[in-house]
């Protein structure tokens, strides 16, 4: 009896060999310099913001380079598996850009000659390459118990030893071919494992491409491979996948770098060409003074659903993360604001080696910067898009009278310098619900008047400013050569410069006046420009508005 009579017990349907399989997927006829990697997900449903990032770096770096980009499901761990949680993964990745040229395009249909890309679709190939490892024995049958595992375990603690399946304390690496045989034929479970070559006091050096040189210790456990119900581990899965998709570089999380002297091992074991790894640190946050890493537990802003219920704009979103990927690049996007992402060459180097803080505040700032630039009938689309799904008493208000919101849209925007007072599209509301009758007539007010304290003086500069000097036919310099007469009379400096020489004079300036207008029109001391809000309110309702304070 020998390796192959066990491996054939094991497999008896499996008929192909990993000759056949190197056949069915040849390499790859790319350029050179082509980066051909992938995204690698479990289907939970679930999208980190630092998913997204892993993913747009290695799509970016795959479309620079005329390479591929895969999307690979990983659901071997079928407890992590939920319904529809794939077709979640490339929607909400398709909406920030990142499109995948091979891989699952809905949850029954794929495109690209390297799949199936689901891993639990690939079970007969994982086989073929497990069979491959026991027929030389380089791997082989492991009937040990969860108690027996957990019995090694508190032994090993005990001796003060390092925990794990190896050496001495790897019970069944010395079964006897006959022994594994029998038992497998009685039926007894088993799972399948790798029978390391390391040796753990030896240490291998290997580069990452991100994260330079790094040093470890050998591996020399005999990990699980096949886990009792057929399916492969990650480790496997991961070694068979990328050979066999042609993946030149594997980017991915840093939490597999411990995992790598594993790897190169397997690797090593097929004589197959290592690809090079590029590990991405995790996004932290500063919580409270101390930095930890971003967490889908605790941080909302850790789910895409977050940036989409406030309505931050995909594009600024995706502008942060580039920001967060390459360190030079928001240097380049101030230079070039009006090229897209995909213009900036990535490069692994200008990724951070340690984490990036995810700064949410610096994300508003790129926001406001990105929303400045739209084009206010693009900006309408957006917005309205967004109430339509998020609130829709605002969507009925906001679309009523398309032009008037686009107007108010437009106020300092499409200019030299425009105005930047929108961090997300759920902001509108907020930030000019002073234009809108229906949402400001409910609104209880308060009006705070700094400057002019008198409550008699503000009524009567409001009633005299709409009765005798505001003309909605003024242009922005008489209308405001207006407010100055009106100043005058009541006592107020027109140059705020005039009052500054000679405070005695006045009772304070135009600046001070024009104040309490804008005010009494929107309940607010800073708004945008004051002339183009009575412009577009009309003198009907700034006369209403400004009476119900005069009659209070
Ligand atoms: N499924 C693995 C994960 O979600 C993928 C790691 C990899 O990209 O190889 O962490």
């Amino acid at each position: 009896m020998n390796n192959k009579d066990l491996a054939n017990l094991i497999f008896p349907n499996i008929n192909k060999t990993i000759m056949d399989y190197e056949n069915i997927y040849p390499k790859r006829n790319l350029p050179e310099g082509s980066i051909v990697t992938r995204y690698a997900p479990s289907p939970t449903g679930f999208i980190h913001i630092g998913a997204l990032l892993a993913s747009f770096i290695a799509s970016s770096f795959s479309k620079q380079t005329n390479g591929v980009v895969i999307l690979r499901i990983e659901d071997t761990d079928t407890k992590r598996t939920m319904d529809n949680g794939i077709e979640i993964i490339i929607n909400g990745l398709r909406e920030y850009g990142v499109i995948f040229d091979e891989g699952p395009i809905s949850e029954n249909e794929e495109i690209g000659s390297y799949g199936p890309y689901i891993q639990s679709n690939r079970k007969e190939i994982y086989h073929a390459f497990v069979k491959y490892l026991l027929e030389e024995g380089k791997a082989y049958p492991c009937f040990c118990s969860e108690e027996e595992l957990e019995t090694t375990r508190n032994m090993q603690t005990q001796a003060r030893e390092r925990i794990g399946y190896y050496g001495k304390w790897a019970k069944c690496r010395n079964n006897s071919i006959e022994e594994s045989y029998n038992r497998i034929k009685n039926n007894e479970p088993f799972v399948i494992r790798f029978k390391s070559p390391g040796d753990f006091n030896k240490i291998i050096t290997y580069t990452d491409v991100i994260k330079g040189n790094i040093e470890m210790p050998e591996n020399d456990l005999d990990i699980v491979i096949m886990k009792s119900d057929g399916l492969p581990t990650y480790h496997f899965a991961h070694l068979v996948d990328d050979h066999l998709m042609r993946t030149t570089h594997v980017i991915r999380a840093d939490e597999w770098v411990p995992s790598v002297p594993i790897h190169i091992q397997l690797f090593e074991a097929f004589n197959f060409e290592k690809p090079y790894f590029c590990h991405i640190s995790p996004l932290l946050k500063n919580d409270e003074g101390s930095i930890r890493k971003l967490s889908k537990r605790k941080d909302p802003e850790c789910a895409m659903s977050f940036y989409h219920e406030l309505g931050v704009p995909n594009e600024s979103v995706l502008l942060y993360l580039a920001t967060i990927a390459n360190s030079d690049f928001e240097e380049w996007y101030l230079k070039n604001k009006d090229k897209n992402i995909s213009d900036f060459t990535f490069t692994f180097d200008k990724i951070g080696k340690s984490g990036a803080l995810f700064d949410i505040e610096k994300l508003k700032n790129i926001s406001k910067e990105f929303i400045s630039t739209l084009k206010a009938n693009d900006l309408y689309d957006r917005v309205s898009d967004y109430l339509l799904k998020y609130d829709n008493e605002f969507y009925q208000i906001f679309t009523k009278d398309k032009d008037y919101s686009i107007k108010i849209l437009n106020i300092q925007r499409e200019v030299e310098k425009p105005r930047k007072d929108l961090t997300h599209y759920g902001g509108v509301k907020n930030e000019y619900i002073y234009m809108y009758d229906e949402l400001y007539d409910k609104l209880e007010k308060h009006y705070i008047y700094p400057y002019i304290t008198d409550k008699e003086e503000v009524k009567c500069i409001l009633k005299v400013y709409i009765d005798k000097y505001y003309d909605q036919n003024d242009n922005q310099e008489d209308w405001f050569n207006k407010i100055k007469d009106l100043s005058q009379e009541f006592g107020y400096a027109r140059e705020v410069k005039d009052f500054k020489n000679n405070q005695s004079m006045y009772k304070g300036h135009v600046g001070d006046v024009s104040t309490i207008l804008r005010i009494a029109l929107t309940s607010r001391d800073k708004t945008i420009d004051l002339y183009s809000i009575m412009q577009l309110l009309g003198k009907n309702r700034i006369e209403d508005r400004y009476n119900k304070i005069i009659d209070e």
